[in-house]
């Protein structure tokens, strides 16, 4: 680890622009009389090629970081920079135009329309893309190909297992080749066996250079990342590297050092 920090100067490090950049990020809902902090002064910053997982309690505002990560949802202040541009300045034909460009969205309930196939789910991302239908189908299969579902281009969702949908929904989030993935509890609604197809497919992702952020309330889910960031009532309470115990038949997620 002392090797591995030397190696690494610290001017190159200045110039890395972080993926991700919030600072004192605030979000309420005003619901009639009622005001919801969600949350309340979040600041973050992940590197290019880091895998983070964020744990809290429900309704400790993992949703909302989530959304305000993937420009779904906009804060109610601070600063949100995403590749060094801050989103605030882009009007909602840029943001879907980012949203596109950069990042892929996995949900814990897939997600995907029904009654039309895999290949067409996964095709769906690049219809105003400006490519060929050819195109289309070729990097859509490509992508479900890459998932393990090259044998169920044809299949409906309401035919395939919730496992084999979810690697369809990652296909999906992958096919525009996006910097950035977000899942939020991806692997909520799965068994065991689909859960660690899932998560090995997100080791290769991130193994190939792309920044993975995933919300979960498990700690084994958590222990495949290498960043575990905490949240309580709106807050980060820990952030810190995940040691996987690989003694343990269970690996929990630890934190290594805290904030
Ligand atoms: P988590 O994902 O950690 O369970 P959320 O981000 O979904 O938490 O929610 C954080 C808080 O914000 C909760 O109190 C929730 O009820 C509230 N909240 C989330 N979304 C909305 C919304 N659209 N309108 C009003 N309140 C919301
Ligand atoms: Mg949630």
């Amino acid at each position: 680890m002392m090797a591995a920090r030397a190696d690494r100067s610290p001017t190159t490090e200045r110039h890395e622009r972080p993926v991700i950049e919030i600072d004192e990020v605030v979000r309420t809902y005003v619901i009639g009389q009622t005001t919801v902090r969600a949350l309340r002064g979040v600041s973050l910053r992940i590197e290019r090629g880091e895998y983070v997982a964020i744990m809290g309690p429900s309704g400790s505002g993992k949703s909302t970081l989530m959304n305000t990560l993937g420009c779904l949802d906009a804060p109610t202040s601070g600063r949100y920079r995403l590749d060094g541009v801050d989103v605030a300045m882009l009007d909602e034909d840029d943001l879907s135009d980012l949203r596109n460009r950069k990042i892929g969205f996995v949900f814990q309930g897939f997600n995907l329309v029904p009654r039309i196939s895999a290949l067409a789910n996964v095709e769906l991302p690049m219809v105003y893309a400006g490519l060929t239908r050819s195109a289309r189908r070729h990097r859509a299969t490509r992508a479900l190909e890459a998932v393990g579902m090259g044998r169920r281009l044809d299949h409906g969702s309401n035919e395939l297992s919730g496992g084999q949908q979810q690697r369809v929904a990652i296909a999906r989030a992958i096919v525009t080749n996006p910097a950035l993935i977000l899942a939020d509890e991806p692997t909520g609604n799965l068994d065991s066996r689909s859960t660690e197809d899932v998560l090995a497919i997100f080791e290769d992702l991130n193994g190939s250079g792309r920044t993975v952020v995933m919300i979960t309330h498990e700690d084994d889910v958590a222990a495949h990342a290498d960043r575990l960031v905490r949240l309580a009532d709106g807050r980060v309470v820990a952030d810190g590297t995940v040691i996987a115990e690989s003694d343990s038949a269970i690996g929990r997620a630890r934190l290594a050092r805290s904030v």
